[in-house]
């Protein structure tokens, strides 16, 4: 299958969802279609000079939705960009943005490039040129859309996109909430880079309280001790099995582009973590065996498999041979439409990308509002820092009329790190 054919399979699958979901509305057909339609999308190419020669590289920026602005969603970098897989991710984010009450409209970006292969300078010159051609169009902006990493990118290529925004913007206020999953040092947010994974941990640990799902499931309640099998060590995958291992999760396997490893009595995460960072692969880990294809791995007997990479990972092609009991859908739509009617079919539990995976816009929308209010964190004391963490959690509170529980408070105002999360 090629790649074009991939993107609008993806997209086919969230327009699926979304009428599925429509026909539970009351809403007139012409609101319907405007809800589900993309906006706008801007495809540019751009010149970037490497080794001496051009080589044109294609960006593109979809806004799927303006009933709020700005828009939000990450950028990403991969060899698979194409313009229907990027309106697909955008389109997930209105519905994510909607479903965590963060006042944000859609978007998603995309280079095509293999940021693993291209060396960093390239990397730069490619990402600040990207964000100069958004500027030129008005395309970028803290009232006008915001973009965030995802996958491929991270805080570094955030902080060349908002320091482009401020060259170009000079002398603008808030200039600095035109992007966020900055640096802390440069305008981020503590909590940012682990709050994706952060949110599928609370999702699981909510899943797993569930009587009603317990009961459909014939599982046991809670997370220790149950077998997880993690698609993509990424900055997703890599922090949400990190907290699900310190609640007592087992990992059993762990699948990369490269293959898999697998231990039917666990995997140090960590020690596997830096084994690949290492020698740049998962495979030959101590104590695992190696699996060549990973893809195999997804459909190893286990209680909870999380594909945190890309979509369209489980199809009509190997949904039937999935034994998980849930799937926890770190990545954004890593279920086909076909895929998820036989697992359904097959009594799998499956906990929804827009629902799990919203932990990291949600702390981009703090990182959003700190910007906005120009708060200096950094310099800070202490205690200063943390009353204006708490002014900022009140204001969140009072605009979104939800009540932030004292442990999510706790883990806004001091950080992950400082919370004991069992
Ligand atoms: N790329 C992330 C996502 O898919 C985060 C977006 C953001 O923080 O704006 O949800």
């Amino acid at each position: 299958m090629n790649q074009e054919s991939e993107g609008k399979q993806f997209l086919n699958s969230v327009h699926h969802y979304y009428d599925q979901a429509a026909r539970h509305t009351n809403l007139d057909s012409g609101i319907l279609e405007q809800i589900k339609i993309c906006n706008s999308v801007y495809k540019v190419n751009f010149p970037v000079e490497v080794d001496g020669k051009v080589v044109v590289y294609e960006g593109i920026r979809a806004q799927h939705s303006h009933h709020k602005l700005p828009t939000k969603g990450g950028i990403r970098y991969s060899m698979h960009v194409d313009e229907d897989e990027v309106i697909a991710l955008a389109t997930l984010m209105t519905f994510k943005c909607a479903l965590v009450d963060v006042p944000f409209g859609g978007a998603k970006g995309g280079v095509k490039i293999n940021p693993r292969t291209t060396p960093v300078e390239v990397l730069e010159k490619v990402t600040r040129r990207y964000a100069s051609e958004l500027i030129k169009k008005n395309l970028i902006g803290p009232g006008v859309d915001v973009p965030a990493p995802d996958y491929g990118t991270g805080s570094r290529e955030m902080a060349w996109i908002a320091d482009t925004y401020h060259t170009f913007k000079h002398g603008e206020t808030n200039a600095l909430g035109s992007v966020t999953g900055k640096p802390v040092g440069q305008g981020g947010i503590r909590g940012r880079t682990e709050a994706t994974g952060l949110g599928i941990f609370y999702g699981l640990r909510e899943a797993l309280q569930d009587t009603e799902i317990l009961n459909q499931l014939g599982i046991s309640p809670g997370l220790s001790g149950k077998r997880m099998i993690v698609q993509g060590l990424g900055n997703v995958g890599y922090h949400a099995t990190h907290f699900c291992q310190q609640e007592g999760v087992i990992i059993i396997g762990i699948a990369e582009r490269e293959g898999g490893i697998f231990n039917k009595d666990g995997i140090d995460l960590e020690a596997a973590f830096l084994h690949r960072k290492n020698t740049g692969s998962i495979l030959d880990f101590p104590d695992a065996t190696n699996i060549a294809n990973s893809l195999d791995l997804l459909a190893y007997e286990c209680d909870i498999l999380l594909p945190a990479a890309l979509e369209n990972q489980i199809d009509h092609r190997n949904a039937a041979t999935i034994q998980a009991k849930i799937i926890a859908e770190g990545a954004n739509g890593p279920i086909t439409q076909e895929g998820e009617k036989i697992l359904l079919q097959k009594g799998i539990f499956i906990i929804p990308d827009l629902y799990l995976n919203a932990g990291g816009v949600t702390v981009s929308y703090f990182e959003w509002l700190k910007n906005l209010s120009n708060v200096r964190f950094g310099r800070m004391g202490k205690r200063a820092e943390e009353a204006s963490l708490r002014r900022i959690v009140d204001t969140i509170e009072q605009h979104t009329g939800h009540t932030i529980s004292a442990k999510e408070r706790q883990m806004l105002i001091h950080g992950a790190d400082e919370v004991d999360l069992v």
